[in-house]
C-alpha cells in the first residue's frame, strides 16, 4: 500500500504505473473518496465537538436552575443528533469506498524497471552456462519420468484432476534433494527455517499484497475462511504483522511449503508434464529490513545471487532477466526471474522470481521498527525463490540425461541422494 499523501502528491505518476502494471482503475476517483471522506470526518467533528459543546452548557443551566435556557439548547442537540446520524453513515461508505480502492493501488516502481506489456518485453540482464547440445535423441522430463519411474502424471490426473502428479522413489528424494540443498545453503547465509502454516485466514493474505488482486488464483478451504497460500511469503510476512520489529541486522527467513495455485487464466498453456501443476513445493527467501532503497536494493541483488548458487551447484545453464512492468504484480518495486534451460522447450523457463516491494507490504501488515532516531518506520520486505519443485526437475532432468539413458545427478546433491551419482534403469 502506498502512503495516501504520495498518492495525493503524485497522482499522475500513480495512474501511469498502474496503466503500465496494465492495471483498470482510476486514482482520480480514489482522491475524490478521499476528499469526500475527509470533509465528512470534518463535519462529524464540528458536530460532534458542538454538541459536547451544548451538553456542557445545558448541564450548566440545568445546575444553576435555569431549566428554560436549556430547552433551546437540547432542541439544537437532536438536531446535531440528527444530521450526525447521517453524516456518520456517509463517513463509513466514504472510508469503506478509499479503503477498497487503496488496497487496488499499485506500489510505484524503480527507475532502471523495462516498461512494458509481458514477460516479452523482459530484459535479458546476463545469461550463465551454455545449453546442452545432445548428440542422441533426447526425452523430455515426462518420458524420463516415466521410464525412470520418477513420475507419474495420469495416475496424478485420476486421483486430482488436470495438473496433478505423483512423485515417485528416487523423484521423491530428488524433490526433496533440492529443497534441502537450498535450505542448507540459505541457513549456512544466516537466514532461520521455517516451516509455515499454508492455510490462512484472508486478511494474511490482504495485507501482504495477494488479495485482493489475486484472489482468483486462491483455493479457499470452505466453511474455515481460510484460503491456502501460494508461497509462503504469505504466512512469512505475517509472522511479524502488527510488530515493532529489529532490523539494525535484516531479517532473513527461508520458509518451506507446499504452495497451491488455481493457474486461472492458464487453460491449454503448459498441459504437458510438471511445469504448471496446482500444488508444488517451495524454499522461499524473505528479508525484512530498513526502509531505505539502497539497503534493499543490495538484499535483492544478495537473494538473486542464491538462486543463482543455487542452479550453478545444480550445474544448471539459466538466465536473468530484468521483469518489465507489464509482467509484474501490484506489489512489486523491481523484480528479477530467473529462466533455467528446459531442453524439450529449447527455451528458458522461468524457475524463480526476486522481489523487492518496498514498504508495501510492511505498511498494510503494519511492521515497523525504530530507526537511529527512535522514530516508527515501515520496514522494506523482499522475497525470492530458492527453489521451486518438481518445476525445476524438468531441466534437472532433462539437462542431466546422458546417451545410455541414465540421468547425471550433480556433485552437490548427492549426499542428499543416498551418494547416487547418477539414476539408471
Ligand atoms: P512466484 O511465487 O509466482 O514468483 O513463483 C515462483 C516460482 O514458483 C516460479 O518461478 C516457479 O518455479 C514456481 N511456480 C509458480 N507457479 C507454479 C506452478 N503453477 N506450478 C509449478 N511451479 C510453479
Amino acid at each position: 500500500m502506498l502512503d495516501i499523501r504520495f498518492i495525493r502528491d503524485n497522482p499522475d505518476l500513480v495512474q501511469r504505473i498502474a496503466e503500465q502494471k496494465r492495471m483498470e482503475l482510476s486514482v482520480s476517483d480514489l482522491l475524490k473518496w478521499d476528499q469526500k471522506r475527509r470533509d465528512l470526518l470534518k463535519q462529524t467533528e464540528d458536530l460532534r465537538a458542538k454538541r459536547n459543546q451544548l451538553t456542557h452548557t445545558i448541564a450548566t443551566s440545568l445546575q444553576q436552575g435555569h431549566n428554560q435556557d436549556a430547552e433551546p439548547l437540547k432542541a439544537q442537540v437532536k438536531d446535531i443528533n440528527k444530521r450526525l446520524s447521517v453524516t456518520e453513515v456517509e463517513l463509513t461508505h466514504a472510508t469503506q469506498q478509499c479503503d477498497n480502492l487503496m488496497m487496488l493501488i499499485p506500489n510505484i516502481v524503480s527507475p532502471d524497471t523495462p516498461v512494458g506489456n509481458d514477460d516479452h518485453d523482459n530484459v535479458e540482464v546476463r545469461q550463465v552456462g551454455t545449453p546442452p547440445v545432445f548428440d542422441f535423441v533426447a526425452l523430455d522430463h515426462v518420458r524420463l519420468g516415466e521410464i525412470h519411474d520418477l513420475i507419474d502424471i495420469p495416475r496424478g490426473v485420476k486421483t486430482a484432476g488436470s495438473r496433478n502428479y505423483y512423485l515417485k522413489g528416487n523423484g521423491l528424494y530428488l524433490h526433496l534433494a533440492v529443497q534441502r540443498l537450498a535450505l542448507d545453503l540459505l541457513t549456512s547465509y544466516g537466514f532461520t527455517a521455517m516451516d509455515v502454516p499454508v492455510m490462512v485466514r484472508p486478511e494474511a493474505l490482504t495485507r501482504t499484497g495477494f488479495f485482493p488482486t489475486g484472489q482468483d488464483q486462491t483455493f479457499e478451504v470452505i466453511g474455515e475462511d481460510k484460503w491456502l497460500v501460494g508461497t509462503s511469503e504469505v504466512s512469512l510476512v505475517s509472522y511479524y504483522s502488527d510488530e515493532i520489529v529489529n532490523v539494525t541486522e535484516p531479517i532473513r527467513l527461508a520458509g518451506v511449503s507446499a504452495c497451491y495455485r488455481k493457474e486461472i487464466g492458464s487453460a491449454g498453456r503448459d498441459v504437458r508434464g510438471l511445469y504448471r501443476v496446482h500444488q508444488f513445493a517451495k524454499v522461499e527467501q524473505v528479508v525484512l529490513c530498513e526502509n531505505n532503497n539502497e539497503v534493499s536494493d543490495r538484499i535483492l541483488q544478495e537473494i538473486t545471487s542464491h538462486a543463482e548458487e543455487i542452479l550453478q551447484l545444480l550445474e544448471l545453464p539459466y538466465r536473468v532477466m530484468a521483469v518489465c512492468t507489464g509482467d509484474m504484480s501490484q506489489k512489486t518495486y523491481k523484480q528479477y526471474d530467473i529462466e533455467t534451460w528446459m531442453p524439450s522447450r529449447q527455451a528458458y523457463g522461468e524457475t524463480h522470481s526476486s522481489s523487492n516491494v518496498l514498504d508495501f507490504q510492511a505498511r498494510r501488515s503494519n511492521i515497523r521498527y525504530r530507526d537511529h532516531d527512535g522514530k516508527l518506520q515501515y520496514c522494506h520486505t523482499l522475497n525470492n525463490t530458492a527453489v521451486a519443485t518438481p518445476r525445476i526437475l524438468i531441466p534437472l532432468l532433462e539437462n542431466h540425461q546422458q546417451s545410455d539413458g541414465s540421468i547425471y545427478i550433480p556433485k552437490a546433491l548427492r549426499p542428499y541422494m543416498k551418494g547416487m551419482d547418477s539414476l539408471s534403469f
